[in-house]
């Protein structure tokens, strides 16, 4: 099968091995050793100095925690809309007692460093910027360095980032940027599987944690750091997850993470190519493209639910479709983690192949022919 949704996404085979190792006791020396290589090893991916706290959870779990770890009802928070994710990034803060302003992007299009400028001048009680960094519904990256340097060097505002879908395959020096929270989970860049949310949290945000008055138990920072510096976590984690995570993590670092951005930053190319000398069209703005997902018109008189389901049945490839309000408009190519060019070139084929017979002739092209 050849899972190309964004995330989960395919494991390497060393990583789905680590999984079927005999549980051990997460309160023992033997937790404590991974755990502490996992931190390590995962505060090199993103580039922090900064606490790195791990939760058996998806990626929506460490939105919420994010949320309520930094925050008090009442607060005023500024979420910049580009899709599906900074929704639901609203919708946690608004459940929790936020006062959230959002400024709202065309779908396909990143958020825009100066309107959050006009936003945070208009309104200075704004203490959190809520940003997703690669917005997976619509396959745009969002311009973080440049948001970050107005909300952080500008404002000095707090800065909270989903990079659900960019962490580990995109540049995100979490420091360098001085991002405040940055959440992601195990199942997307990172080659695992599903299961683990990690968290990194900077000391403005352990500042702003002090006072945070939202409620939580499962997911407050205080007890997670607590037990981690035992080599710990608070509750039984998810052990098959973090032997996955760990070793996925170890793999992607031998890599390296240059080599890794790069290897991104090459398949999102050859997708993009690839789609268009086919004569298909992007969604994205390409000033905004992801690296780790591409998001590509259903052209006219093409249904979109019959061409996923076909490259299903008929290739066993898995793709994505659109969302919401771009069901049927859009379908979606994951080329994150642990995917290939040979992953990216059989879509391409499958796609050449089963077109025609929904109503749309893709343009011969050498290169692809070759
Ligand atoms: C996948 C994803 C999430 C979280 O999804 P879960 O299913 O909860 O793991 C959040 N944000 C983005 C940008 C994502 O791509």
């Amino acid at each position: 099968m050849n899972l190309r949704i964004p995330g989960p996404t395919p494991c390497p085979e060393a990583v789905l091995e680590a999984m079927a190792q005999p549980m051990i006791n997460h309160r023992g020396p033997e937790f404590k050793e991974m755990s502490e290589r996992l931190t390590r090893n995962t505060q090199e991916v993103l580039q922090t100095a900064n606490d790195v706290l791990f939760f058996t959870s998806s990626g929506t779990g460490m939105l919420e925690a994010a949320v309520v770890n930094t925050l008090s009802p009442g607060d005023q928070v500024l979420v910049l809309i580009t899709g599906t994710f900074g929704q639901r990034f609203a919708q946690i803060a608004r459940l929790y007692g936020a006062r959230v302003t959002s400024l709202d992007y065309p779908l396909g299009h990143g958020a825009e460093p100066q309107s959050v400028r006009d936003a945070l001048t208009k309104n200075p009680e704004i203490k959190a910027v809520l940003v997703t960094h690669n917005d997976t519904s619509t396959g745009i990256t969002n311009p973080l360095e440049a948001i970050a340097k107005v909300v952080k060097q500008e404002f000095g505002r707090l800065l909270l980032v989903d990079a659900v879908s960019s962490a580990g395959c995109v540049p995100l020096p979490v420091d360098q940027w001085q991002c405040d929270v940055v959440a992601t989970a195990s199942q997307k860049g990172l080659m695992a599987p599903p299961g683990i949310g990690v968290i990194s949290i900077s000391q403005a945000a352990w500042e702003a944690h002090r006072t945070a008055g939202m409620p939580r138990l499962y997911f407050d920072c205080t007890q997670a750091k607590r037990f981690l510096e035992l080599g710990q976590t608070p509750w039984t984690p998810a052990l098959s997850v973090l032997f996955a995570l760990d070793t996925s993590v170890q793999m992607l670092l031998k890599k390296g993470l240059k080599e890794t951005f790069n290897h991104h930053a090459s398949l999102a190319q050859i997708t993009r190519d690839g789609i268009q000398d086919m004569g298909l069209t992007l969604f994205a703005d390409p000033r905004f493209a992801s690296d780790t997902i591409t998001a590509i018109n259903v052209p006219p008189g093409v249904d979109g639910s019959t061409l996923v389901e076909r490259l299903r049945s008929q290739y066993n490839i898995i793709v994505g479709g659109g969302q919401e309000s771009l069901k049927n408009k859009i379908f979606r190519i994951g080329h994150m983690g642990y995917c290939f060019a040979k992953d990216i070139q059989q879509v391409l084929d499958a796609l050449a192949e089963v077109l025609p017979g929904l109503g749309f002739n893709p343009r011969p092209n050498s290169s692809r022919n070759q």
